[in-house]
């Protein structure tokens, strides 16, 4: 039915559309020119990130000039492009277009505003209650089912990669590059950035490497994902990273040999802390996924918030639903 195709895979997809792809990319290419560079937002890994204006405000992510180096990281940039521009989910961040020109690769999505939950959690140090953090939650297991309902793994889902805006999730960051380039110094080794060993999956732990590149030997899935999201849920709860202030090879050889964050300082029901045991199962496969996420959370208790016993009618109303 070439109507609705499947779309279980990118490899699968772009068999079914190879023309449609590369025609359908060029819409989306915005010439760096048009851009309205303001300042810069910041640095990561992959590229700087800059305010700019292009309709109005957006943030345009220049890719690193050492992702130039080849024909092969061009052909991959687009590929990350045509996946991109087919997502529309209110959790996800907004796509607008891609400057596909080298030496100027770029994206430009609509501006979070806001801040990370990495920015509450961790330099703010703000507490959400558990209703709040389970609203949180939800939101990211939608933002996170769509994604992988289209075949889409986000691997580098962190608290950084995520904002809040007033009381809405905005996932950003899905897909690209991500973590295929890992800092690799060939005196010094494998470079593992702050606070990022702990959303990796025993299954991607093991297959490190202390002495080359890793890239190819890093398989993220829809269960990475999962493990992923699961210290996202430990840091809104805990207010800090698992494994805290442990070093990069403790927190290896525990994880990879099957070991949890311990739970017993975490203050909190038994449901609460299953989500968390769930999605660090050592098998990936018998991880739950985002659909799963999503019930098992619309399930814990809500805390009842106070109610004026002056509007009972209110109170039998939300007791039916
Ligand atoms: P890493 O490269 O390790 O993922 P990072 O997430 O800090 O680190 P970037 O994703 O390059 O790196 O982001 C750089 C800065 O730009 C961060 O402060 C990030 O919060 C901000 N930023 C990224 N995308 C947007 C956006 N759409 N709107 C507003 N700020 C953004």
């Amino acid at each position: 039915d070439r109507m609705t195709p499947r779309l279980e895979s990118v490899e699968e997809r772009d068999s079914i559309w190879p023309r449609q792809n590369s025609l359908s990319l060029k819409e989306w290419d915005i010439p760096y020119d048009d851009l309205n560079l303001g300042t810069m937002i910041g640095k990561g890994r992959f590229g700087t990130v800059y305010r700019g204006n292009w309709h109005g405000d957006v943030a345009v992510k220049i890719l690193k000039e050492d992702f130039l180096d080849d024909e092969h990281a061009i052909e991959a940039f687009k590929l990350e492009v045509a996946i991109f521009k087919n997502t529309r989910h209110e959790n996800l961040v907004l796509f607008m277009g891609a400057c596909m020109k080298p030496p100027r690769l770029a994206i430009v999505t609509s501006m979070c505003k806001g801040n990370t939950l990495y920015t509450h959690v961790h330099l703010r140090r703000d507490k959400f209650n558990l209703n709040k953090t389970t609203l949180i939650a939800q939101q990211i297991s939608q933002g996170m089912g769509y994604l992988h309902r289209r075949g889409i793994v986000h691997k580098d889902l962190k608290s950084k990669n995520i904002f809040l805006e007033n009381e809405k999730v905005i996932i950003t960051d899905f897909g690209l590059f991500s973590v295929t380039k890992l800092v690799y110094d060939s005196n010094l080794g494998l470079g593992i950035p702050y606070g990022w060993l702990c959303y990796m999956a025993p299954e991607l732990i093991r297959n490190l490497k202390p002495y080359r590149p890793t890239n190819e030997d890093l398989q993220f899935t829809k269960a990475s994902d999962t493990y992923a999201f699961g210290t996202i849920w430990y840091e809104l709860l805990c207010g800090e990273f698992p494994f805290k202030s442990q070093p990069p090879e403790s927190v290896i050889w525990q994880v990879g040999r099957g070991m949890k964050q311990s739970l017993s300082n975490l203050q909190a029901s038994r449901d609460v802390k299953d989500i968390l045991m769930m999605c660090w199962t050592f098998n990936a496969d018998d991880r739950p996924d985002f659909n799963k996420l999503f019930t098992t959370l619309e399930r814990l208790p809500k805390k009842r918030l106070a109610r004026s016993p002056s509007h009972p009618i209110q109170l039998s109303r939300s007791a039916e639903s």
